[in-house]
């Protein structure tokens, strides 16, 4: 089939590469021209492993295609996807008009009937919103001709984004008609036939479904750390309680790893706009309020466990290992770190910053200066340093070499954010370690 892409982000990228993996012929569009250009150039503008590798084949191979030209876009296509942020606005709810403005483009240059396929995360009611302006546009234009907006939200994980998107646990497609069923099952026959897992609901559903899954997981993870957080209050062990949660198949033990607070581009924001989708609707969703807030307070515990070992904290030098709202991605959208960060630097401290991919994305937030500094590598963060937080569950933190790490941190203090190091291990070589449990 031949299919366009708006938004070359992270769902836009993989999308776009993936859907030329299932062997139809894809253009991406971005109005971004830096990030076409570093397409042109065979960069990949974001950091997902696996991606540059697919990108390079498939672009060999012929299906691969990307422009700024939007018309283009439109013409080439039988489907077209929006694949483009959603951002929170000012009073946190999910910001559309980028989702607006592809339906706009949508309208303006249809030609044939043709379906629109919402990929990102957006307010129940989107979908019928964007079948209004594009209507309004055509009877304004006087052009009758056939077209169809469904919801198709993406589930993806970042630093396995191709693989949940080969491999997905579901795909679920919110339709009105036939002519969009047909569409997206002819689409995504290649991944139908080994899974069967293409669910078709009604699109309201649909838009809803995706919000409702990040605030239950993020709700997971709020949950845990709440245990954790009383657990250590009663010398318990969180390590062993998720463990022994984990083992409840009706539970299950992932996202109950007790940590410094869920980031990222999706949970932070998705939780606050479905607390304001449902304010808008008259309902006050109460478990994801507090969701929200545990999580708002998890973010502060690691100073606050560093005060702890270091009650003033004006004229100290803290290393950082990990920006990253979580490994493998050079995300920092939300991250715990950000929050860590400036509250070091308000209380008086001098960062040393060090992270494997995202420390060029972190110096759009926080440029180097004299109390900001960025490292080369692991081990150079802990010069000088008085105490080590760990933010981001690296296999090289996790690995690191802990008696290098003892004789470059001379006060021996540790924040393990992350719990990825072992306490009595540390302990042996005389640490004052504190994880999220004790
Ligand atoms: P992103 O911000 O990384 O990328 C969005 C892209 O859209 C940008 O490159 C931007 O230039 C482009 N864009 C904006 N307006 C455009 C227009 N009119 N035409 C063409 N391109 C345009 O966003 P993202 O992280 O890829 O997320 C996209 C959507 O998918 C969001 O709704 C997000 O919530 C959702 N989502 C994200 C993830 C994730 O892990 N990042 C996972 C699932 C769903």
């Amino acid at each position: 089939m031949k299919l366009t892409v708006f938004g070359s982000g992270y769902v836009g990228l993989v999308t776009w590469t993936c859907l030329a993996e299932l062997w139809h012929e894809v253009y991406c569009i971005d109005v971004d021209e830096k990030k076409i250009e570093l397409l042109k150039q065979g960069i990949i503008p974001i950091y997902e492993p696996g991606l540059q590798d697919l990108v390079t084949r498939n672009y060999a191979e012929g299906r691969l295609m990307f422009s700024t030209d939007a018309k283009l876009g439109i013409e080439f296509a039988e489907v077209v996807f929006s694949a483009v942020g959603t951002p929170p606005d000012k009073d946190e709810k999910a910001d559309l008009q980028y989702v607006k403005q592809v339906a706009t483009t949508f309208a303006t240059y249809l030609d044939r009937p043709k379906l629109l396929v919402n990929k990102s995360t957006v307010p129940v009611g989107t979908a019928h919103a964007c079948q209004e302006i594009i209507q309004d546009i055509l009877d304004a234009s006087g052009k009758h001709i056939q077209f169809e907006v469904a919801s198709n939200p993406e589930f993806l994980k970042e630093w396995a984004a191709i693989d949940d998107f080969m491999n997905p646990d579901r795909i679920v497609c919110g339709v009105a008609s036939d002519f969009g069923k047909e569409l997206l099952t002819r689409l995504y026959e290649p991944l139908c036939r080994s899974y069967r897992n293409v669910f078709f609901t009604d699109i309201l559903s649909s838009e809803i479904i995706k919000y409702a899954s990040n605030a239950f997981l993020a709700t997971k993870i709020s949950f845990i750390n709440e245990i954790a957080n009383f657990a250590e209050l009663v010398w318990a062990n969180v390590l062993d309680i998720s463990r022994g949660m984990g083992m409840d198949s009706r539970i299950g033990n992932r996202f109950l790893h007790a940590g410094i607070g869920y980031g990222g581009s999706c949970f932070p924001k998705d939780v606050k706009a479905l607390i304001q989708t449902g304010k808008q609707h008259g309902y006050d969703f109460k478990i994801i309020k507090s969701a929200d807030e545990a999580n708002t307070l998890q973010k502060s515990l690691p100073v606050k466990k560093l005060r702890k070992f270091l009650p003033d904290l004006q004229g100290t030098t803290i290393a950082i290992r990990g920006l990253a709202f979580k490994p493998k991605t050079d995300d920092i959208r939300e991250a715990p770190s950000i929050t860590v960060i400036t509250e070091l630097l308000a209380a008086g401290a001098k960062v040393q910053l060090f992270d494997p991919v995202a420390m060029e994305n972190f110096k759009t937030i926080f440029p180097a200066h004299d109390q900001v500094v960025y490292s080369e590598w692991a081990y150079q963060v802990l010069e000088w340093a008085d105490a080590l937080l760990i933010l981001t569950e690296w296999n090289e933190f996790r690995w690191a070499d802990i008696s290098k790490v003892a004789e470059l941190l001379p006060h021996r203090i540790v924040i393990d954010g992350r719990n990825i190091r072992q306490k009595a291990t540390c302990e042996k070589l005389w640490f004052l370690y504190a994880g999220i449990w004790q």
